[in-house]
């Protein structure tokens, strides 16, 4: 074990955490573990301070319209910490429930909408009685890497400014079923609405992530 540390912030870990996502904590502590970095994690939840300043990974699952409703609420008062944390760099990873909420808004099965914090520039509607449902292939052509996973939701998001695609829909629907996207990635900001958990399922992005983060925070010295 070197002395290197990695700090993970696994947001609303309590609340929003669909298909077992919280098992990209675990994964991400496994891959920090074969390249001989700790690994520590907490969550934080409503009511609770987010410091930026105290973590180098943070991670945001999915989850259903009721919970996301509560958090919609709490993440408000977040909204500076974790802009400003996505601004600096800070790598970020959030699925589902967790991108919808990083955006805009996001129109709930039922119509009302769900205020997010703008900290990316897109925004989710939703489907007229019809879910996205089933397995995902995608293609990132800048990393030339293949991701899989399993989608589940109502939403259909629309990137924005300085936002492209986690990768292209070779299967499935992705973002919106429309424009072959799949997921967002922003600065050092990954989205996508794959669960699995996603990381478990493709363990060459779980090693993307933590060269990235090893690299922001130890220059890889
Ligand atoms: N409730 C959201 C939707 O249905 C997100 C679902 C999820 O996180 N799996 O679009």
């Amino acid at each position: 074990m070197s002395d290197k540390t990695i700090r993970a912030c696994h947001l609303y870990g309590n609340l929003l955490n669909t298909y077992g996502d919280n098992g990209n904590m675990l994964m991400m502590e496994y891959a920090a573990k074969q390249k001989g970095v700790s690994f520590t994690s907490e969550i934080i939840s409503i009511y609770e301070e987010f410091d930026p300043e105290k973590y180098d990974f943070v991670f945001f699952g999915g989850g259903q319209d009721y919970e996301q409703t509560i958090v919609s609420k709490d993440i408000q008062t977040k909204k500076e910490g974790i802009t400003s944390y996505i601004e600096d760099n800070g790598v970020l990873l959030a699925i589902c429930g967790g991108y919808q909420m990083l955006g805009h808004y996001y129109i709930g099965a039922n119509g009302t909408k769900i205020q997010g914090i703008s900290a990316l520039d897109h925004y989710t509607l939703s489907q007229d009685n019809n879910r996205f449902i089933g397995e995902v292939k995608i293609h990132n052509d800048e990393f030339n890497e293949t991701y899989v996973g399993f989608e589940n939701h109502n939403g259909v998001t629309y990137l924005g400014e300085g936002e492209k695609p986690l990768g292209t829909v070779l299967e499935g629907d992705g973002n919106n079923g429309k424009d072959k996207g799949e997921g967002a990635i922003y600065k050092n900001t990954f989205c996508s609405y794959l669960h699995g958990p996603v990381l478990a399922r493709n363990e060459h992005l779980a090693h993307r992530l933590v060269d990235l983060i090893l690299d922001k925070k130890y220059n890889n010295a």
